[in-house]
């Protein structure tokens, strides 16, 4: 059968050894890297990626040395005695048919302990620890330690190393001047600062001999100042291929960068235009893979079919679908469970030190514990509220073989859902909607649309369970005036109901007073946004026309950076909260800071340490540091926060059911879609 994704699924021979496609799952650090005897779930977790069908997995990052590690105890490969533990991993992924390289971290000034080293002493705007400069013997003591670092693995049994030279690690940190201010060899003109790449390359080929696979992740693209400009990042590319490595993997902005560059607000493919260049320069002969918000079949194939790469790279979006390839390749496109690009479960757990796993997807990095089995007696059971943790909990349920039906009084499944879809850069969640509604399906649960579910009608329907599923209701604060004309929910505003006027009061700024104000901010009408690439690239002042074309490769700002361009505001808007200290406080710990600064980008006040005193015809009046103030709004958006919805559990229970609550209308604080799809998967491999 023709496929319809014939440049993501060809083979990429790598003259030793045959790639059979052009996945390459990125490297991500999950947490269970460093879980005592976690190495099972590691190799649990790798392995149903391998049957999943990557082409090639590549883990997170090992440390080569002490230094190295982005914490204390971070898993690093410098001891035979380590040896063994990849082996694990490496027998897992093979008896699947995988292939897995080992990626070689080294974090330099990025980690998170007193004994960091960089190649100069200073402090990084992400680390609270300043970095001890190394000693020229110290950088030879880095490379030999590399080196080592990949003899092990090979020994593991890995088909390949990733030696990380991006995202301002280490070695980038000596490739940018703007961390490495070195007089020696190692430091000053551009040749002296690639020297530790370039010597760590040629040192791991030399280890590791002809047929094993060396990955270099070259930051094409640094998005600080004083990164490296294009015709820098072309010179290393060409010492990179020259010192021996096999493949050439695009590394896209710092992580002290502040332009977003995997948050879900960035569009899909939205960088693959770097790495296209540096194939049309012609300097590099070996692949290159390209990465950053690549989350479906449909966007990868695109990408390799215009040649901008030869493989595509994608880390999250294997998270949440381990058999993303193998739906691909057998025409089941339309059941891959889509990554949303949130952050949420992913890299905010390993900001927090928590292990990861996914928001779509809680069985992710608990392979071996979230296990749904059969049902031992198939059970007719009612989930009541199609949002994320009836959705979640009808599908498991229903896959474990009991008879589901799902019930809700809004005529389209997905809860909250409908309203998050709206926001400017959550579309994603469309993916959300498309995925569950399949499995709904497939797993042939009854879905009864428009219909409130009663006690009455339960008890008739004769059911064994009923899981009540019915979420939250917005909270409506005591201020007075709340029941003026003026005033709105985030409901009303998100759902498209109400209009809304041009000077608006947003009160509360949780996660949804954020969306709230980026929904009324953005000048595109809502449900209808197609995120644009040169937009995004104006906006965060990335140089897209420039970059890799400039016949002067100094001209403009290193690292690809340009004057941002400021976006219209389509409204007058105040974001307020009570607490003091800035606002978005409890927003994620990757993706606050883009919030933040997206609001200010469009001239939205903000405001913490407000009193609500009333609301009238001349609009919001509130307390400043007792200081009364009128804020002449036309329109007031209550986000609050949330109430448990919850009326059918206590009349259901007293007339005898077997009654489970769950999300929501279980616990309202905090509730987001994480908990809530974790919770309805939990009750569903339980009943
Ligand atoms: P939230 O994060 O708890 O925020 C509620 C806001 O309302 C706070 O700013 C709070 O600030 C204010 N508030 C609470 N009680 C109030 C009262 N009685 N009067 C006036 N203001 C009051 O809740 P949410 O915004 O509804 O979000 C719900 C959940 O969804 C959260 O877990 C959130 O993280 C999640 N979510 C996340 C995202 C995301 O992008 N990651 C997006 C949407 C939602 P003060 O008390 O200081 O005034
Ligand atoms: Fe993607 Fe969000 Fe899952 Fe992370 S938690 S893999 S960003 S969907």
């Amino acid at each position: 059968m023709p496929t319809p994704y014939p440049h993501l699924l060809a083979p990429l021979d790598l003259g030793h050894m045959t790639l059979k496609n052009r996945v390459l799952m990125g490297s991500m650090h999950v947490g269970l890297e460093e879980e005592g005897g976690a190495f099972e779930k590691l190799s649990a977790y790798f392995a149903a990626r391998a049957r999943g069908g990557v082409g090639l997995i590549v883990t997170g990052g090992i440390a080569p040395n002490r230094a190295g590690q982005a914490k204390p105890f971070a898993a690093t490969l410098s001891s035979k005695r380590e040896v063994r533990r990849h082996r694990n991993i490496t027998d897992a992924v093979h008896a699947e048919g995988g292939r897995i390289a080992m990626q070689i971290l080294h974090t330099g000034r990025y980690a998170y302990h007193p004994f960091a080293v960089a190649p100069s002493r200073i402090q990084s705007p992400i680390s609270p620890f300043k970095p001890w400069a190394l000693s020229g013997r110290g950088v030879r003591g880095t490379i030999d330690d590399f080196a080592r670092c990949a003899g092990l693995a090979q020994q593991a049994g890995y088909d390949g190393v990733e030696v990380m030279g991006s995202e301002g690690y280490l070695i980038n940190q000596f490739i940018a001047r703007h961390t490495n201010h070195r007089t020696d060899e190692w430091g000053g003109a551009y040749e002296n600062r690639i020297r530790l790449a370039v010597e760590i390359v040629r040192a791991v080929r030399d280890r590791v001999g002809t047929d094993f696979i060396v990955i270099f992740r070259l930051s094409m693209l640094d998005l600080v100042p004083d990164g490296s400009t294009w015709a820098e990042v072309l010179q290393l590319a060409t010492a990179i291929e020259q010192a021996g490595a096999s493949i050439i993997n695009t590394g896209i902005g710092w992580h002290e960068a502040r332009v977003p560059t995997i948050a879900t607000m960035v569009p899909r493919a939205a960088f693959t235009w770097v790495t296209r260049r540096l194939r049309e320069s012609g300097v590099v002969s070996i692949p290159v893979v390209t990465s950053n918000r690549i989350n479906s079949p449909e966007i990868a194939e695109g990408v390799l079919a215009r040649g901008d790469a030869d493989m595509v790279s994608m880390a999250r979006p294997l998270l949440a679908d381990p058999d993303f390839v193998a739906k691909a390749m057998t025409g089941r496109a339309d059941q891959i469970n889509t990554c949303i690009a949130c952050n949420q479960a992913c890299l905010d757990h390993i900001f927090q030190n928590r292990r990861a796993s996914c928001l779509v997807n809680p069985l992710a990095c608990h392979e071996t514990e979230r296990v749904a089995l059969p049902a031992a007696t198939p059970r007719r059971i009612a989930v009541v509220g199609a949002g994320p943790s009836g959705l979640s909990a009808a599908c498991v349920a229903a896959e474990r073989g009991h008879q589901v039906t799902l019930i809700d009084a809004a005529p389209t499944v997905g809860g909250q859902l409908n309203l998050a879809r709206r926001v400017p850069g959550k579309e994603e969640f469309d993916e959300t909607l498309r995925y569950f509604s399949r499995r709904l399906e497939r797993a042939q649960v009854t879905v009864k649309l428009g219909q409130a579910a009663t006690v009455d009608a339960l008890q008739a329907d004769g059911y064994d369970a009923v899981v009540i599923a019915t979420g939250v209701r917005p909270r409506m604060p005591r201020i007075p005036g709340i029941d003026h004309g003026s005033v709105l929910s985030y409901v009303d505003v998100l759902s498209g109901q109400a209009p809304v006027g041009a000077r608006v009061a947003i009160v509360g700024a949780g996660g949804i007073g954020f969306d709230v104000a980026e929904y009324l901010a953005d000048a595109r009408t809502a449900g209808q946004h197609h995120p644009d690439i040169a937009a995004f690239m104006a906006e965060w002042g990335v140089d897209l026309d420039g970059w890799g074309r400039d016949s002067d490769p100094d001209a403009g700002l290193r690292g690809g950076l340009r004057e941002a361009k400021a976006p219209t505001n389509a409204r007058d808007l105040w974001l307020l909260q009570r607490s003091p200290g800035k606002l978005g406080a409890g927003l994620g710990k990757t993706t606050g800071w883009i919030h933040r600064s997206a609001l200010r980008k469009r001239g939205v006040h903000m405001q913490s340490g407000v009193r609500y005193e009333r609301i009238d015809d001349d609009g919001l009046h509130i307390s400043l540091d007792d200081k009364p103030q009128v804020l002449s709004v036309d329109t007031v958006v209550i986000c609050a926060g949330q109430q448990s919805h919850n009326d059918l559990a206590d009349p259901l229970r007293a007339a005898g059911m077997e009654v489970h609550v769950v999300g929501g209308a279980a616990d309202a604080t905090q509730l987001d879609a994480k908990r809530a799809i974790a919770e309805g998967a939990e009750i569903g491999r339980k009943l």
